[in-house]
């Protein structure tokens, strides 16, 4: 009896080691945004196709890094994928602002020379993640807005789309619904019902060099030429290699006011905390505390992988070295 108990111990213990090493040997980790259980967009068929997109997207990233592509170019990939996907809250798919028009933000960092690209309310652009890339790489800026923005993409060769592209039906009568509250009650309900599919990515290549980078349509009903935490380096997106990558999800204006993403791996490299516990300090009291609601996906230097929200779920998924790929919802 006590030997079998014996055997029964060293099983778990083995096994727990086994999931922790291969949560340390991740090479990609992906979110599909937040949720909320209470939100009507949130049924069993938005979450199969949620569970798709995120596999697909997650495989994509992966081809990527099997072909020896950088971490730039698997979270490329990835969000590219998704923002494609009308089912995430990012490219085709992203949420109404008030005035019926979609607004997108996107940004990206490395980790090696802390080098970033962020576009904010573009119109036109098909995959602001790209837009985001081109700034970086092609401009001596960090971040383009709107029109000047929406130029530069084109001028880069980004494919070109009319906004009209952008549209789809369920996010039109999410809006329709809104505006046909009474205004009183339009005006007290939260911008956003909690449901956010906004879309990140963090990878970690075989170099060792981090890359994240987030996209979004930003907060429904938001007003036209609001911009969220998306785009904002340090607040939606981080990357360093002495620390992790991070992109977050959630409502934007809490993220940037409380530099979320820039703020873990602060605790990381000042504080030395492990990067789970950096998030969990993060979002689960500080943002807590303050009524902030939303999570982050992490990726730390040595290829452990984290997460941590607040809310009723985060959809995310991340792959290990051999390919093997985990997607998760909710608090699984
Ligand atoms: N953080 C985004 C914003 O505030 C929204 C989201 O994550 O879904 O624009």
């Amino acid at each position: 009896m006590r030997i079998q108990r014996w055997f029964v111990c060293l099983a778990l213990f083995t096994s727990v080691l086994q999931l922790r090493a291969q949560d340390s040997n991740v090479v990609l980790v992906i979110h599909g945004g937040a949720a909320s259980r209470r939100d009507k967009i949130n049924t069993p068929e938005w979450e199969r196709l949620s569970r798709e997109g995120l596999k697909a997207a997650i495989q994509k990233g992966y081809e990527v890094y099997k072909k020896g592509g950088s971490s730039l170019d698997m979270i490329e990939a990835s969000i590219r994928l998704m923002e494609d996907n009308p089912v995430f809250n990012a490219g085709k798919g992203a949420v109404f602002t008030l005035q019926g028009k979609n607004e997108l933000d996107s940004s990206i960092m490395e980790g090696r020379g802390l080098k970033a690209g962020a576009v904010a309310g573009v119109t036109v652009v098909k995959n602001p993640i790209s837009a985001a890339r081109a700034v970086m790489e092609k401009s001596k800026h960090v971040l383009l807005v709107s029109e000047g923005a929406n130029t530069f993409a084109r001028e880069n060769g980004l494919e070109i789309v009319d906004p009209s592209y952008f549209r789809t039906e369920p996010r039109w009568q999410e809006l329709q619904e809104y505006l046909a509250k009474p205004k009183d009650r339009a005006k007290i309900t939260q911008p956003h019902d909690g449901m956010w599919s906004t879309v990140g990515a963090v990878a970690r290549d075989a170099n060792g060099d981090l890359a994240a980078g987030t996209s979004t349509g930003g907060m429904a009903y938001k007003r036209w030429g609001r911009v969220g935490d998306s785009p904002i380096i340090g607040a939606g997106t981080y990357a360093d290699n002495e620390a992790a990558g991070i992109s977050a999800t959630g409502h934007g204006e809490f993220f940037i006011r409380y530099a979320v993403t820039h703020d873990i791996v602060a605790l990381m490299k000042y504080k030395g905390l492990s990067v789970q516990d950096a998030a969990k300090e993060v979002i689960n009291k500080k943002l807590k505390v303050a009524g902030g609601e939303g999570g982050v996906i992490c990726l730390d230097k040595n290829g452990t992988v984290a997460n941590a929200f607040n809310t009723d779920g985060l959809f995310r998924a991340h792959v290990t070295r051999d390919g093997t790929i985990t997607v998760k919802l909710f608090k699984e």
